[in-house]
């Protein structure tokens, strides 16, 4: 049995107690709640108050006629959209029911009533209102988690913020120290294992200020807002490329590019992500060789950074996206594990989008897509 909470409602309005009675009994067997009005009136008072799978309506009444009552119930907002069936006699005019269906009846029976066929045409609408209802249920319970894990992922970022911020305090303490000992007691280290301990202290802050660094710009990557303006990808590319260590690498920009829509802080740190690691992930003795270019869809564009190096297997195309994935993290590649979570953010907070084609041996090409300037303008994606 089904909670009374949990039944759909069924009004009968008829000026006969005899027919009420009637429908009543043939109606039962759906299970759900029955509600008998007596008048037009009556019925409105009921609509009042409550909430209908379904309207059956006697269209001959006295005082307020079926059709006057279907008219006040179609007209307020909160019986508007109340399927109703509307019961006349087999010697009512024809001009009847079809303003009947004018008013906005979705179906007709006549009395006398064939029980089997009022049951399954008022068990169409309980099923209809009972799914919908549940419908409605499932959408609002979704929303409400949606809504739960949005907060939840804010305090977390908060918090990470905060964490990070703050360990950047002493971490600049032990460097400083280490920096210190190293200029200033550079004739008492030697010889020893002091030096070799304090190059590894102040390697290991190094590397924990870098991954405070990236973990700083990946929340506030979240958070900040971001504004899309006209950028040509010439000039954030060189931007970029001037703050990698580029050592021997062979970095060919092959233009031209069509102005994008984006934000140019972010889409330089977009690519120099993209391209330190182009630079970065090559076999041993393997001379780095960059190529970028750009290929126009419709109204985006999408800009390739393909490299020489070791390759990535498909099945990691979309881990290495996420934070701290890193493949290769004992082959002396040095990193973070957030670039590439950076950048597939910074992709999406501007409305656009990063991918790869990649195998192992045979380099990776990675691409990035945004709109053209000329492109018509469409918000970037909501935030999470
Ligand atoms: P990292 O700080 O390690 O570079 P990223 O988030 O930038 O972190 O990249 C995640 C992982 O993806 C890397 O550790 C590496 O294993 C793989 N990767 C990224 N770019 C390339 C590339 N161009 N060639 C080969 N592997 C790559």
């Amino acid at each position: 049995m089904t909670p009374e909470g949990d039944k759909a409602s069924i009004l009968i309005v008829d000026d006969h107690e005899e027919n009420l009675e009637a429908f009543e009994a043939i109606l039962q067997d759906l299970g759900q709640n029955i509600v008998k009005a007596r008048s037009g009136e009556e019925a409105l008072r009921r609509l009042y108050h409550q909430d209908f799978a379904v309207i059956l309506l006697d269209v001959r009444m006295p005082g307020m006629d079926g059709l006057e009552t279907a008219a006040l119930i179609r007209a307020r907002p909160r019986s508007r959209h109340i399927p109703i069936i509307f019961v006349t006699a087999f010697d009512d005019p024809l001009e009847r029911i079809t303003r009947g269906y004018s008013i906005g009846a979705v179906d007709y029976i006549v009395k006398p009533v064939h029980p089997e066929i009022l049951r399954s045409k008022v068990r169409v609408f309980v099923e209809l209102f009972l799914k919908t209802r549940s419908l409605e249920r499932e959408v609002q319970e979704r929303r409400r988690a949606e809504e739960e894990l949005r907060a939840a992922n804010r305090e977390l970022e908060a918090f990470s913020y905060s964490v990070s911020h703050d360990l950047r305090g002493p971490l600049r303490a032990i460097t400083g120290f280490s920096e210190i000992l190293l200029e200033e007691y550079a004739d008492k280290l030697e010889g020893g294992m002091g030096r070799d301990c304090l190059n590894r202290i102040a390697d290991g802050a190094r590397q924990m200020d870098a991954l405070i660094q990236d973990l700083l710009t990946f929340s506030r990557l979240g958070r900040d807002r971001i504004e899309l303006t006209e950028v040509d990808p010439a000039e954030v590319l060189s931007e970029s490329i001037a703050r990698v260590e580029v050592g021997q690498a062979d970095i060919a920009i092959q233009g031209p590019f069509a102005p994008l829509r984006a934000n140019r802080v972010l889409l330089t740190q977009v690519f120099y992500n993209l391209i330190s690691n182009a630079v970065k992930f090559v076999p041993p003795g393997v001379r780095p060789v960059v190529r970028i270019r750009s290929e126009r869809h419709g109204e985006r564009v999408r800009i390739w950074v393909e490299d020489n190096g070791i390759g990535i297997a498909p099945e990691y195309h979309d881990r290495i996206f996420r934070v701290f994935e890193r493949l290769n993290p004992s082959s002396g590649y040095p990193g973070t594990g957030i670039g590439l979570a950076i950048v597939r953010r910074a992709m999406e907070r501007m409305g656009g989008k990063v991918g790869l084609e990649s195998s192992p041996g045979q380099g990776s090409r990675f691409w990035i897509e945004l709109p053209a300037a000329s492109a018509p303008k469409t918000d970037p994606r909501p935030q999470r």
